[in-house]
């Protein structure tokens, strides 16, 4: 094998490959993944780039947004419609207004007509914005491509192991002159062999979507808040549903298996406000292993000299590890300092899930 790497990163999903984009255009990087680059959780997921976020996430988000944009990455902005109580609007309206997001309340009839979809419920506030959709299968050529021309490596289907801060690529050893970056989602802890506990408090659990029947054509993207249920266009009459539902996972391979019956927990929480969900038909399910820290911030930075860990995206990896990877980059490479939040041996009690509360910056007050 090829030596002579400043960077190896092992895991290309949305976090590994920017922040391989980010080091190659300065740096010699090595990018490898077990599997297809921007597989993993990423590959599965269900593609929304919102800004209905926490408050701390929403520059992250904007300047992701900024660097898609810049490499002309495959986002369609889209009309996305939320059914909240008058609180929440009235809260997200103004988080969205102090970040200049265009974002206005509707009527249940401009609603209903907005998203194509027959509205029910009167206690509902209808929001929208202006989120977007992000094709991640077309996203990986355009990575490939990109990586190559700023002279990156990348190894594909391939898996790597540290040992004695080295890699181990089948039965070959390579050292990077500067860091080993692990990038592995839901993997990380595995791809270190340490507990993910001792990852700031994280755990691995499944994050599901499911393909349904909707029998019409969804205009906008549309959320049930208050379940925390969303929809997302697919084709001329299917949807994609999901929402945040949080179940533990003891591995990661177990997370790509679908629960029987989520899909109706997730049809339930929709049907309290969207009629058309009463007669869908579920279609096709799919699951992969997300990873959530026990306080809800990412995990970015060293856990030894040349170590570096950047995971701990929950459901908003697509949101923000684009511009986590710019700050982890400039960290890197011009010694810019990195939050103390987002420290990955920092200590957290581990997370455990609903029904508690969530961790502190997805607490709303919602
Ligand atoms: C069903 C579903 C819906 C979702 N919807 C959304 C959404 O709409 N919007 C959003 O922002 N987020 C969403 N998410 C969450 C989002 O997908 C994750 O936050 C994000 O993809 C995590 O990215 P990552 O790069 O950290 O991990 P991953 O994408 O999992 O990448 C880790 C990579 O590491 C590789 N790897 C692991 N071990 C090794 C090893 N030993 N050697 C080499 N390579 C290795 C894996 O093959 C994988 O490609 C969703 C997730 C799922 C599953």
């Amino acid at each position: 094998m090829k030596g002579g790497y400043d960077y190896i990163i092992i895991g290309g999903g949305i976090a590994g490959s920017f922040l391989a984009l980010e080091l190659s255009k300065s740096s010699k990087v090595l990018l490898i993944d077990k599997g297809p680059l921007l597989g993993g959780a990423t590959g599965s997921s269900a593609e929304i780039i919102t800004l209905q976020l926490p408050k701390p996430f929403i520059n992250w988000a904007l300047e992701s947004i900024k660097i898609y944009e810049e490499i002309g990455a495959p986002l369609k902005r889209m009309e996305a419609i939320l059914a909240t109580n008058e609180k929440c609007a009235e809260r997200y309206l103004k988080i969205l207004n102090s970040v200049n997001v265009k974002s206005w309340i509707l009527t249940r009839s401009e609603a209903s007509r907005e998203s194509g979809l027959t509205l029910k419920g009167s206690n509902y506030v209808y929001l929208a914005t202006l989120d977007a959709l992000l094709e991640v299968g077309k996203l990986g050529n355009l990575m490939r491509l990109l990586l190559t021309s700023n002279n990156a490596d990348i190894i594909e289907y391939k898996e790597a192991k540290i040992k004695d801060e080295k890699i181990k690529i089948g039965e070959e050893f390579i050292e990077p002159t500067q860091a080993i970056i692990v990038a592995g989602g839901a993997w990380t802890p595995y791809i270190l062999n340490i507990k993910a506990e001792e990852l700031a408090g994280s755990r691995i659990y499944k994050c599901e979507a499911h393909s349904i029947d909707l029998g019409k054509k969804l205009k906008t993207i549309f959320y049930e808040d208050l379940s925390g249920a969303y929809m997302v266009p697919e084709s001329s009459k299917t949807a994609t549903v999901g929402d945040g539902t949080n179940v533990a996972i003891s591995k990661p391979e177990d997370g790509f298996v679908p629960t029987p019956g989520s899909v109706y927990e997730v049809l339930e929480g929709l049907s309290r406000a969207v009629a058309d969900v009463e007669n869908a038909i579920p279609r096709t399910s799919w699951a992969a292993p997300c990873l959530i820290s026990g306080d809800g911030w990412p995990i970015v930075g060293n856990i030894s000299e040349r170590t570096y860990i950047f995971t701990g995206f929950d459901g908003v990896g697509l949101m923000i590890a684009p511009a986590l990877a710019r700050m982890l980059s400039a960290h890197l490479l011009k010694g810019r300092k990195l939050p103390q939040k987002i420290y990955p041996l920092r200590k957290v009690k581990p997370w455990e899930g609903p029904p508690k509360e969530p961790p502190e910056p997805y607490r709303f007050g919602c």
